[in-house]
């Protein structure tokens, strides 16, 4: 309340952490968080980097489930939460500070002193990237969070239909306006491949967020297929990243990560 929309306010650094890239989606559902977790997990163990994982979406915390993490951070001598690890990859969930299944039923303001304690009050230690799991939407808490974060960057995360990417579009809009740069648009399940025939279905339409990204002059990251393995290795906790690492699917959220 009383910032005005779209103005920068402080957005200071976060102690020990180089960049910060945010991973958004218009709506839910769309993959966003299976994404959030592939990028980190190929930006820890493929490219050998130090990457923190912030769960900021505090009303359906996935972390927890897709990194296999559960219990509650220790504190260290100054009293910051010491994240979770997995996967080389440092995590802080709200998940892990409330019960498994307590409705998160917050206003704002809370969603956001919340989020400041998991930000800046976790010891990330030195890390290269931390990636921020965003709440589905573009309402005034992704705004606050983009205003607050130094972000280096939004990954945008869509799947190829008219309605994901009109909200997409609400995405893109909502960081320009608080001036933080679009790194890309990621189209997930993108098709469909046979196992059997290897066959090739366009089950939600193709090529939607490839043409929506060059309409609205920005990067292609990459297209991420629907794919049976991809849904069960997050459902288990084992991301198909950390898993399965030379498979195709591993090597597209590779290629993604090399290029954010
Ligand atoms: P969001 O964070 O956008 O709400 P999730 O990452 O939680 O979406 O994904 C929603 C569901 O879809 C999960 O069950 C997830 O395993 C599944 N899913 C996401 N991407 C794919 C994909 N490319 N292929 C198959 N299942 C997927």
């Amino acid at each position: 309340p009383g910032e005005p929309r779209g103005s920068p306010v402080s957005r200071l650094a976060v102690a020990g952490v180089k960049s910060i890239i945010a991973v958004a989606s218009g709506k839910g559902g769309v993959g966003k968080s299976t994404t959030a977790v592939n990028l980190a997990v190929a930006l820890a163990l493929q490219h050998k980097l130090r990457v923190g994982l912030l769960d900021a979406d505090v009303y359906g915390p996935s972390v927890p489930t897709l990194m296999k993490l559960q219990g509650r951070p220790q504190l260290d001598k100054e009293s910051k939460m010491l994240p979770l690890e997995n996967y080389g990859v440092k995590c802080m969930s709200m998940g892990f500070l409330m019960d498994k299944d307590a409705p998160a039923v917050w206003r704002g303001p809370m969603v956001m002193s919340a989020l400041e304690k998991l930000t800046r009050g976790t010891a990330w230690g030195n890390i290269d990237v931390l990636v921020v799991d965003m709440p589905p939407g573009t309402g005034d808490v992704q705004i606050s969070i983009s205003q607050r974060l130094p972000l280096a960057g939004a990954v945008i995360v869509s799947t190829p239909q008219d309605l994901a990417l009109v909200d997409a579009r609400r995405g893109v809009n909502m960081f320009q306006k608080v001036d933080v740069p679009i790194l890309g648009i990621i189209e997930n399940m993108s098709y469909f491949k046979c196992p059997k025939c290897g066959e090739r279905s366009d089950i939600f339409g193709h090529g939607g967020a490839k043409s929506t990204s060059e309409e609205m002059s920005m990067e292609f990251l990459g297209e991420i297929p629907l794919n049976i393995a991809l849904r069960e290795t997050s459902d288990v906790g084992e991301p198909i990243v950390a898993f399965s690492p030379n498979s195709e699917i591993s090597g597209i959220y590779s290629s993604i990560a090399r290029r954010i």
